[in-house]
């Protein structure tokens, strides 16, 4: 088995998660006494949360280049990077790595084409909801990408921000996203992915009425799957 590095912390509440789903699934698959072989390198998310309200994505590229670079030195065979958000800063991160990075926004794509879903609405943060480089990703893969309106993408950001992050879940938020979702599915969403790794402490597949992505969960079932050799890294197609 590889050790999967976790670079998480962007929040804890999501990185408490991939901990648990990558052991479960471990568990699941070998049995017995078994647990995923990890290392975590888990950052202050106050800074993290301050470059990216200034827009110092250098700096904070430069700061998880570094936290790869020890979960490298600690034994870690390839990062997990635990937000989609950052996935901003992901060729940054890899700079000088010597070990590979598993692209969140590659295992989700993954799991959207084998449901044979084309067509897909995209919950994240404002940064990954409103910039190119997460949907860029996706469309890489063949992906037609529908995001909310404006006003829903300030809400879904909302809530993450000033709630999710900080471990905050509220029935009243839960009943808001449910109407973004719908609204996505009105305008011809197939599917939806929940891109921030806080969403699915909040939602579930029973909020939406089409199939949901939940990054986390796939993130970590991706992760195993490669630790024990059973699927190659996912990657864009070339
Ligand atoms: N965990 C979140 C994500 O998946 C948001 C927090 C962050 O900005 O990293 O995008």
């Amino acid at each position: 088995m590889m050790v999967i590095g976790l670079l998480g912390g962007m929040s804890w509440e999501s990185s408490a998660e991939y901990y648990r789903l990558v052991n479960e699934r471990v568990k699941a698959l070998l049995g017995g006494f078994h647990s995923a072989h990890t290392v975590l390198y888990s950052v202050d998310f106050a800074a993290i949360e301050a470059m990216q309200a200034e827009g110092r994505w250098d700096d904070a590229g430069a700061e998880l280049n570094r936290a790869a670079k020890a979960l490298e030195a600690a034994g870690a065979d390839f990062v997990v990077l635990c937000t989609n958000t950052m996935h901003k800063v992901a060729d940054r991160l890899e700079d000088g790595l010597g070990i590979p990075l598993l692209h969140l926004g590659d295992a989700t794509a993954a799991a959207v084409k084998a449901a044979g879903i084309r067509r897909i609405g995209l919950l994240g943060t404002g940064f990954t909801m409103g910039q190119p480089f997460y949907r860029d990703r996706l469309a890489a893969h063949g992906l037609d990408v529908l995001v909310p309106s404006a006003e829903d993408r300030d809400l879904v950001h909302r809530v993450i921000y000033d709630e999710l992050v900080l471990g905050v879940v509220e029935d009243a938020s839960r009943e808001a996203y449910r109407g973004v979702i719908a609204r996505l599915a009105e305008a011809g969403a197939e599917g939806v992915i929940y891109g921030c790794t806080e969403i699915e402490l909040l939602v579930g597949p029973e909020d939406s009425p089409v199939p949901t992505f939940p990054t986390t969960r796939l993130h970590a079932e991706a992760a195993v799957d490669y630790a024990l050799g059973t699927t190659s890294l996912p990657r864009p197609p070339t």
